[in-house]
């Protein structure tokens, strides 16, 4: 089968479907992947077309736009309209090019969703993130009903809204393009277990687990316990940084920090702390006994996934959503303030009580007994035209 693809310039929307991707052309399957030129080398690497929407006028180009469009979802609203118009004469000519069987859209490139309604194609939402319906949604602080509120509030809307009708899009409303509905199919990538209100999701949604990428070079144990901190490729915070350095100065524990956006140097690092710009998270996360983490869904489900207690530090509503779950579950603790005695009462809290430890690998076991790429794959196989 021919399936478009479509999806926002982030790595934590695209990484996640590279399994699934290659899962697919490996079994013979022609996957037209409509992204940008920074994605295109792993995605052919998976075996798919890549079409490029470099070059639009299109806003979400933008590196700062896009880290936030996967986060905010008012702002990515404001983009929706904009950017579909932006890729509808692009989009049109390669969709009577290609004729795909099936649109497959990350649930925030709500452009994808658009296509399929224009042009009458199945369509099935790919989420990267916790599926968001009115029930999960009160996970995070910013719920579906404040997003209500925020969209008409939003002067130009309306207007916009027109001319997405007058290109031909048969859209009634903004909600019905943005949140996750019982009526669409949608694969979500983490089990049915760690889904907040699970049971609220119908049985067009399949749960299939993270995709965990294999060790790539294995990272040496120093210490009876390890404590591993990244805030993910997006957060820039080097304040957090120099206060764990502080918490972490004087203990036993090997510290491996991952900067990430946060460029910076620090004088008089002691020999238990090694810092890094990046590090094969999943070599480290197989040798850590705690993780700090902004809960960034990939990074939280990773570090679950290794049976890794985590300390929660999120930075958005929809990480703030993640933490929510993961310490509802007690699989963690949320750390309460940012100081250095804080970051090390958190960390030992989570070391010298083993229940932490046990939770986390409850939620790692129905991660691996989700279905993974083998499950989506038959599930997209089994949407005809
Ligand atoms: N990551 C990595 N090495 C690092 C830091 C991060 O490989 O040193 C990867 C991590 O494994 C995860 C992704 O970057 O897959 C971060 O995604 P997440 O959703 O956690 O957070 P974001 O960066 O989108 O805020």
């Amino acid at each position: 089968m021919k399936i478009a693809w479509f999806c926002i310039p982030a790595h934590g929307h695209t990484n996640p479907t590279l399994g699934l991707v290659k899962e697919m052309t490996a079994a013979g399957h022609e996957i037209y992947y409509f992204t940008f030129e920074q994605f295109r080398a792993k995605l052919e690497a998976a075996g798919a077309h890549v079409i490029l929407c470099d070059g639009y006028d299109f806003e979400m180009e933008d590196k700062e736009n896009a880290d936030r469009v996967g986060k905010d979802m008012a702002f990515a609203t404001e983009l929706l309209v904009s950017s579909t118009l932006a890729l509808d004469a692009m989009v049109a000519e390669k969709v009577r090019e290609i004729s795909p069987d099936l649109i497959v859209s990350d649930s925030v490139a709500y452009w994808g969703k658009l296509t399929a309604m224009k042009y009458g194609i199945p369509y099935v939402s790919s989420t990267t993130t916790f599926a968001f319906n009115e029930q999960s949604s009160r996970y995070m602080k910013q719920g579906i009903g404040s997003l209500i509120k925020m969209i008409f509030s939003m002067p130009k809307i309306n207007k916009q809204l027109r001319r997405l009708q007058d290109k031909g899009y048969p859209v009634k409303n903004i909600l019905e393009i943005v949140k996750n509905d019982n009526a669409t199919n949608t694969i979500v990538y983490t089990s049915k277990y760690f889904q907040p209100c699970s049971d609220s999701f119908s049985d067009k949604y399949h749960f299939v687990g993270p995709s965990i990428r294999p060790v790539q070079q294995p990272f040496e144990k120093t210490a009876e316990k390890t404590v591993y901190i990244s805030l993910g490729t997006v957060v820039k915070n080097p304040a957090f940084y120099q206060n764990a350095i502080q918490a972490f100065r004087d203990t036993p524990y090997q510290v491996i920090l991952s900067l990430g956006e946060s460029a910076c140097t620090f004088t008089d690092l002691p020999d238990n702390i090694q810092v890094y710009a990046h590090v094969d998270q999943m070599a480290v996360l197989s040798i850590a006994d705690v993780f700090i983490t902004h809960c960034g869904m990939n990074s939280a489900s990773e570090g679950l996934y290794f049976e890794v207690p985590l300390v929660l530090y999120p930075q958005t509503p929809e990480q703030g959503a993640v933490a929510k779950r993961t310490a509802e579950l007690s699989a963690g603790v949320l750390l309460q303030s940012a100081d250095p005695d804080s970051i090390r009462k958190a960390v030992e809290e989570v070391l010298q009580n083993d229940s932490y430890k046990k939770a986390a690998s409850q939620i790692s076991d129905s991660f691996k007994k989700s279905g993974g790429i083998a499950e989506a794959r038959a599930f997209l196989e089994s949407i005809t035209r």
